[in-house]
């Protein structure tokens, strides 16, 4: 079968851009081992909120990202979007700073809290820094990313090479031009050592409570408003040390005892009872960026420059990288957040030829990393 673009991975980096690539004419195939949304996407508590930081290049590519996601899931996909307001309570003293100067920088609308939100908060919660945004949003995260696959070609495989021949990427009997990989935390299929990303193990309850919860609460950990079946979601736990590769058995229970111990920092839940638990991995990049582009093949970029390998600079446009063969991954926890971003960007270039941004590029790690290969 021939195709434009075969994209691996469908979590919602691989399933908006394929959506993305449809929408702009493209004939697209995607592939996963497990079926749509079965990685670190399915776990999502999927709240698409603004990321509190400081100036700088990812403030930058956070604050449009969440613009263009609420713009996106809002209009293209209502049915899965649940809009509240939402408060953003901070955790620490250091992020109370961090919080009072966004809060004075930035445009979204926000307003004091009224009296009968005060009082659902405990006493601590109250006490802390804030900031209240008019709008937010928490999308169904399986439920949008099947939505965006629908009427894509969808292949159930597991890749285990790549091979590129005679100008086409092959795998199995598909064949396209372009390649684009959004394997999220799992093993990376090509020797791109240099792409510096780590996977982070999260999980994430549904529960039943007699407490009703009005809006999006971020303070500890993350809690949803009831939804229509009376459902609380609350998320997510942060464990850089378990992965699912190790073969070591997850512990539930204790996720579980972390997350309703951490809710109850910001409000009380009477009557409560986990009704689902999710898991999976996010997979974030060393600086908090995401990435967005092309590969360096970095045995062949260290035939052609082996001063690298002493710290030799050398203008990332002469690497050699592998051909039509993109990567979108390293959103840590905000995967729902910047995937129309991303793939919007992934778009125009493949369509319009427009540049990408250079500081989305996986190859901003290629020098470190080839510097200490000597
Ligand atoms: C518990 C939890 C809560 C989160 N909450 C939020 C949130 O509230 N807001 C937010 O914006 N983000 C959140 N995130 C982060 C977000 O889920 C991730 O950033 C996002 O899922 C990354 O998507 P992805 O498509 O890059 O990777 P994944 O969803 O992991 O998808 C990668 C896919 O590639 C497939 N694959 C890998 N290798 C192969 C292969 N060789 N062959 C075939 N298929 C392959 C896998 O099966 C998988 O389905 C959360 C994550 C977790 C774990």
């Amino acid at each position: 079968m021939e195709y434009d673009v075969i994209i691996i991975g469908a979590g919602i980096n691989g399933c908006c851009s394929a959506y993305t690539l449809a929408q702009a004419g493209l004939n697209v195939a995607l592939i996963d081992q497990n079926g749509i949304a079965s990685g670190g996407s399915g776990a999502a508590g999927a709240f698409i909120s603004p990321k509190i930081s400081k100036a700088g290049e990812l403030k930058k590519i956070m604050s449009q990202a969440h613009t263009e996601a609420l713009t996106f899931y809002t209009t293209r996909f209502p049915q899965f979007t649940l809009t509240k307001p939402l408060l953003h309570i901070a955790n620490s003293p250091q992020e109370s700073e961090k919080l009072e100067h966004y809060k004075r920088e930035t445009t979204l609308q926000h307003s004091n809290i009224d009296n009968e939100l005060k009082s659902l908060l405990t006493s601590d919660a109250s006490a802390d820094s804030y900031i209240y945004f008019s709008e937010g949003a928490v999308v169904d995260a399986q439920g949008v990313c099947n939505a965006m696959a629908e009427g894509i070609d969808f292949y159930p495989l597991k890749v285990e090479k790549l091979i590129h021949r005679d100008g086409e990427w092959q795998v199995g009997d598909l064949r396209a031009k372009h390649l684009v990989l959004t394997i999220g935390a799992y093993p990376k299929l090509l020797p791109i050592d240099y792409v510096g990303l780590r996977g982070i193990w999260g999980h994430r309850i549904d529960c039943e409570t007699s407490t009703h919860i009005p809006c999006i609460l971020h303070h500890h950990v993350s809690i949803s408003p009831t939804s229509n079946t009376g459902i609380v979601a609350i998320g997510a736990t942060h464990n850089v040390h378990y992965s699912p590769f190790s073969g070591e058995v997850y512990d539930l229970e204790q996720g579980r005892a972390q997350l309703l111990e951490k809710a109850s920092k910001t409000l009380k839940l009477n009557n409560i009872k986990i009704t689902n638990d999710y898991t999976g991995l996010r997979s974030g990049s060393n600086d908090y960026l995401p990435m967005l582009g092309s590969l360096v093949d970095a045995e062949a970029t260290l035939q052609k420059y082996p001063h690298l390998r002493h710290g030799e600079r050398v203008n990332p446009s002469e690497y050699t990288y592998y051909p039509n063969l993109t990567m979108i991954n390293g959103s840590g926890g905000y995967g729902f957040v910047l995937a129309p971003y991303l793939a919007k960007r992934l778009g125009e270039w493949l369509v319009e030829g427009k540049e990408l941004n250079p500081a989305l590029s996986p190859s901003r790690f290629f020098p470190r990393w080839a510097k200490r290969q000597s």
